[in-house]
């Protein structure tokens, strides 16, 4: 049987009285990597700082493990690999220091790891860390996150300011993880972004949950787009009564819910000049979630 292994329960947080998320509910199984996916503004790194502890939230439960979690649970905080979306590091520190540093707070060895980490992401230890660009910053963060191998990874963002190689690379290493056990809550404004390793997508808007579902039950969502090019495009959206896409002129592209046998028998007596069945990509998916 699954477990959940992150849960949250209506979950709400207000700053002074301006919205930070409103109503937040999502289970996270262990070993599943999640996709939380919402634009900016909608209360992705709210909800992340609340589970974090780093703020209060108005209401709502947090469960670590089947455990409600206490704000000042240090066991649950080392068992989770935090990277903040805004990553703040000590500036005048080397890598090389700032990753000493860190070790130097656990018992178990950790230098392996450590290592394994800096090779795969290539991050330079010897340069100050206030000299790096964002997307090193970011690499460091995401040393930092992952070296004492925590059974949960918490990850704000993780690729905004790295290249595609990288955000490859992270996703390797995120896999692995997977592997092992790990689990992952991973926040992205895109969700074509983790479409390729999330076992589960929760979509927040406004600060509501408003969509989740399975990553495969979402890319097999039952709608494609039908275009069609002809001068009889009027009687042609009478008749189909499909949902509009687009359209200029004489070409037209529906939301097209009709097998295409419906469609054959619907449009064989037309003069169609063109005709293109298409996958929705991800990405339109998403800006229809959030019409
Ligand atoms: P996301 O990470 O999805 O971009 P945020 O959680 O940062 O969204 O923001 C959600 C809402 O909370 C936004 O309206 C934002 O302006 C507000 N907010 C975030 N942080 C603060 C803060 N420290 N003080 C006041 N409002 C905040
Ligand atoms: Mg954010």
């Amino acid at each position: 049987m699954s477990k959940s292994i992150i849960e949250l329960k209506h979950l709400k947080k207000y700053y002074d009285t301006s919205r930070g998320i409103e109503d937040v509910s999502l289970k996270i199984d262990k070993g599943d990597i999640y996709g939380f996916i919402g634009p900016n503004g909608s209360g992705k790194s709210t909800t992340i700082r609340t589970i974090m502890t780093l703020i209060n939230k108005t209401s709502g439960e947090i469960y670590i493990n089947g455990k409600e979690l206490e704000f000042d649970d240090v066991k649950v905080k080392r068992s989770i690999g935090y990277l903040p979306s805004e990553i703040n590091l000590y500036d005048d520190m080397t890598t090389k220091e700032l990753l000493d540093y860190h070790e130097s707070f656990y018992k178990e060895d950790l230098s392996k790891r450590r290592k394994e980490l800096v090779k795969l992401l290539k991050v330079d230890e010897n340069k100050k860390v206030g000299a790096l660009s964002l997307g090193n910053q970011k690499k460091v963060g995401l040393v930092l996150a992952l070296m004492h191998e925590p059974e949960i990874l918490i990850l704000d963002e993780p690729t905004s300011g790295l290249d595609p190689i990288m955000q490859n690379t992270l996703h390797d290493i995120l896999l692995k993880e997977k592997e092992k056990g790990t689990t992952i809550l991973y926040s992205s404004h895109v969700l074509n972004e983790v479409s390729n390793i999330c076992d589960k997508v929760g979509f927040i808007k406004d600060g509501i949950i408003i969509k989740e579902d399975l990553m495969e039950n979402i890319k097999k969502e039952n709608y494609t787009y039908l275009k069609i090019i002809s001068n009889e495009i009027d009687k042609i959206k009478k008749d189909l009564k499909l949902k509009v896409h687009k359209e200029l002129n004489n070409e037209i592209v529906f939301i097209n819910t009709l097998t295409p046998k419906e469609l054959i028998t619907k449009l064989k007596d037309y003069n169609i000049e063109h005709l293109l069945i298409e996958e929705v990509p991800l990405e339109d998916l998403f800006i229809n979630y959030y019409k």
